[in-house]
This record gives C-alpha cells, sequence and structure tokens, in this order.
C-alpha cells in the first residue's frame, strides 16, 4: 500500500469524525420553538389572565343573581303568606325588595357587557394557547429526532475511534507526525483531494502539474493555498 494512500484512510476516518461532531454541535433540538415559546407565553400570561378574569366576573355575577333571586323570592312568599301584618314590617320588606332588584338590574347591565366583552377575548386566549401547545408538539418531536440522531452520532463514533489505532499504525510515523501537525492547524481536515481539473477540494487552489507528478510518485504535496496535504485518487482501472 503506497504512504499516501496509508495516510489517507487516516484522513478519512478523522473527517468522518469530524464531520459527525460537526453534526452533533449543530442538531436541531427546538431551540427556535423554544425562543417562540418564550415570547408566547408573555402574550398568554396577558391575554389568558384577561379572559379568566372576565369568564370568573361572568360566573360569580351569576351566582349572585341567583342568591338575589332567591332573597326576593323567600320576601315576597313572607308578603303574600299572611305570617306578616305590621305595615312597618311590610314596608322595610318592600324596601328591601326593591333595593335587591336594584342591585340585580345593575348586575343584569354588566352581564350584558360581559356577553360582549369576553367572547373575543376567550377566543383570542384559545388561540394562543393552541399555538403554544403546536409549538410545544414541534419542540419535543424535533428534541425526540435530535436524541435519536445524537445516539446513532454516538456509535458511529464509537466505532471510528475504535478502528482508528490499526488504522493509523499503517501510516510511516513521520508522515503521520506531519499530518497531525496539518490536522492541528487547520482546525479540521488535513488532507484534501485533488480534484479532477487539478485543483485542492477543500480551498480551490490550482494544483500545479510538477505537485501532480510528486503525488504520483507518492511524495507528500502540501496545497498552495491552504498547507494541506494533497491526495490523489487512484484511478480505479
Ligand atoms: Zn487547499
Amino acid at each position: 500500500m503506497s504512504e499516501l494512500y496509508s495516510l489517507y484512510k487516516l484522513h478519512k476516518i478523522d473527517s468522518a469524525v469530524y464531520s459527525l461532531r460537526q453534526e452533533a454541535a449543530g442538531l436541531d433540538t427546538g431551540q427556535e420553538e423554544e425562543e417562540k415559546l418564550k415570547e408566547l407565553a408573555k402574550v398568554y400570561e396577558d391575554v389568558g389572565g384577561r379572559a379568566k378574569a372576565l369568564v370568573n366576573e361572568q360566573k360569580d355575577l351569576e351566582l349572585q343573581q341567583k342568591s338575589l333571586a332567591e332573597k326576593v323570592a323567600g320576601f315576597n312568599k313572607k308578603l303574600y303568606d299572611g305570617s306578616i301584618v305590621s305595615p312597618k314590617e311590610i314596608e322595610n320588606i318592600e324596601k328591601e325588595i326593591k333595593m335587591l332588584k336594584a342591585l340585580s338590574d345593575k348586575h343584569d347591565t354588566r352581564l350584558l357587557e360581559l356577553f360582549e366583552e369576553a367572547p373575543p377575548v376567550v377566543a383570542e386566549a384559545d388561540k394562543v394557547r393552541a399555538q403554544i401547545d403546536a409549538l410545544e408538539q414541534k419542540k419535543k418531536e424535533k428534541r425526540d429526532k435530535a436524541v435519536q440522531r445524537h445516539n446513532e452520532i454516538k456509535a458511529e463514533f464509537d466505532a471510528l475511534k475504535q478502528k482508528r489505532p490499526e488504522v493509523a499504525k499503517e501510516v510511516p510515523k513521520d508522515l503521520r507526525e506531519k499530518y497531525e501537525e496539518v490536522r492541528k492547524k487547520s482546525g479540521d481536515v488535513a488532507m484534501a483531494d485533488v480534484t479532477d481539473d487539478q485543483a485542492c477540494s477543500q480551498c480551490g487552489m490550482h494544483v500545479p502539474r510538477k505537485q501532480s507528478e510528486f503525488l504520483d510518485s507518492d511524495r507528500i504535496v502540501f496545497c498552495e493555498g491552504c498547507h494541506r496535504i494533497l491526495f490523489k485518487a487512484v484511478p480505479t482501472a
């Protein structure tokens, strides 16, 4: 096996590891949804709070109306069942009934307002709630998918890591040291393919004919643009 090819095999492993790392770092865990949810939570706090207040006010008034009606009915019963005869007492009860009815009328007016006011606010709150639920769902799906892919990446990563030492062993020590040096400098991959139109696959720099010939005789050649180690695929024929 050519020395450069043994190095290239090591590079393939390292570049696969690099790609997996990049992919893992870029996994979509629903961050965008999370941000939107934070905004919507604020919106819901407002509109949901208003809807709840209106609905509660309405319920409360309806209960009060019921109890007022019961009180009035009780007084009327007293007035007409003959149990009260004193004109003073009758007058007091009639006054009481009048007061209760006035209060009930006031409640009715407010209730009519609430029948108009509450439904659109409740509808708006429901709409925001539905948006929140949909986003929560989407976030969960993304997160589940990311976790699954992350586990796959981990498995692929472990397999490559396990395979690396035996592949590295095949590369002559000095060549491997040069490679590691370039890899450290580049921050990503240390080797680049020479494309069909004689350019570096990483930076696009033209590979002069002289260098190409060196590669053919298995000599180490650095790209003049990015300084990565160049590799020319061996023709399969
Ligand atoms: Zn280059």
